[in-house]
């Protein structure tokens, strides 16, 4: 299938590690033009380095999202370098365990992390959006609709990047922008990885107990896997699919417990 990204230009966040790297790679795979908008910059720079030597046209804008005037700049240089935008990708974040124990500080910090940049992003990409009729795909999680204890800042974040998800969907139907998003539930990145490592005394063991919840294969999604659905929602493919949540995760969420 064509999925007729050559030329295109898309904004994707947290695009230089996990999730956001392979989303990046499978975009400028497809021919597409890439603004990674990340805060860490060697792993970033390298990416980049090494998608230009195979000749893709990727770029880096380095800074922390939390900071709006930095969401701005990420737009302008977006369109200074690469002209205009085709689509964004609003990928980054971190489940960071502010639960209710944590205190209103910690809540408003873990809603900080995760949610305003999804909102920024969106609200400064606009005009252009509106000219390319471009599309818009957050990466939500599974802990939106199924909870995780100990977790509220980030639960509230991702749920409320499904409710975004609809509002924008709806607002945006004059201006053929179509908006989704996904919903990973278990997909081993660097984050994944450090969460393993710091919170449990056998970490491989409790990898093993979690795998064996996965119905499809007994095996976590890949960060492929993930990138696939995500330019295929990015792609004309995917023309008459807005206000969707794709949950893909290998039947984590919604099979009969009974088959694990
Ligand atoms: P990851 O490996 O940590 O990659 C995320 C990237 O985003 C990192 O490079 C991180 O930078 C960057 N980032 C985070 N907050 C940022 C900010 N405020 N400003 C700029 N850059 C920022 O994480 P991942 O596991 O791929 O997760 C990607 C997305 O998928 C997240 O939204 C996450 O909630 C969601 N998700 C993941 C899973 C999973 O199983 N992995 C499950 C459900 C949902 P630093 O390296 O500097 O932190």
């Amino acid at each position: 299938m064509n999925l007729d990204l050559t030329d295109k230009v898309f904004i994707v966040t947290g695009g230089s590690k996990g999730i956001g790297e392979a989303i990046s790679r499978t975009i400028a795979g497809e021919g597409g033009k890439v603004m990674i908008a990340t805060r860490s910059a060697d792993v970033t720079h390298k990416l980049v380095e090494e998608l230009k030597t195979a000749g893709h046209e990727v770029a880096a804008i380095i800074g922390d999202l939390q900071d709006t005037e930095n969401c701005k700049k990420v737009i302008e240089e977006t369109i200074s370098v690469f002209g205009s935008i085709d689509g964004l990708v609003n990928n980054a974040g971190m489940n960071d365990g502010a639960g209710l124990e944590a205190g209103p500080e910690a809540f408003r910090r873990s809603v900080n992390l995760n949610l305003f940049h999804y909102y920024d992003l969106v609200h400064y990409a606009l005009p252009y959006l509106k000219e390319s009729q471009g599309s818009i795909v957050n990466i939500s999680s599974k802990v939106a609709i199924t909870g995780q204890g100990n977790t509220s800042g980030y639960a509230a974040a991702k749920g409320a990047q499904l409710a975004l998800t609809r509002e924008w969907a709806a607002d945006l139907l004059p201006h053929s922008i179509r908006v989704n998003a996904i919903l990973p539930a278990e997909v081993m990145t660097p984050l994944y990885r450090k969460w393993l490592d710091q919170s449990f005394d056998d970490p491989d063991a409790k990898e093993a107990e979690i795998v064996a919840k996965i119905p499809l294969e007994k095996r976590m999604t890949t960060s492929q896997e993930i990138a696939d659905m995500a330019v295929f929602l990015l792609s004309s493919r995917s023309g008459h699919t807005t206000g969707q949540f794709m949950i893909v995760d290998g039947g984590y969420v919604h099979l009969d417990r009974s088959l694990t």
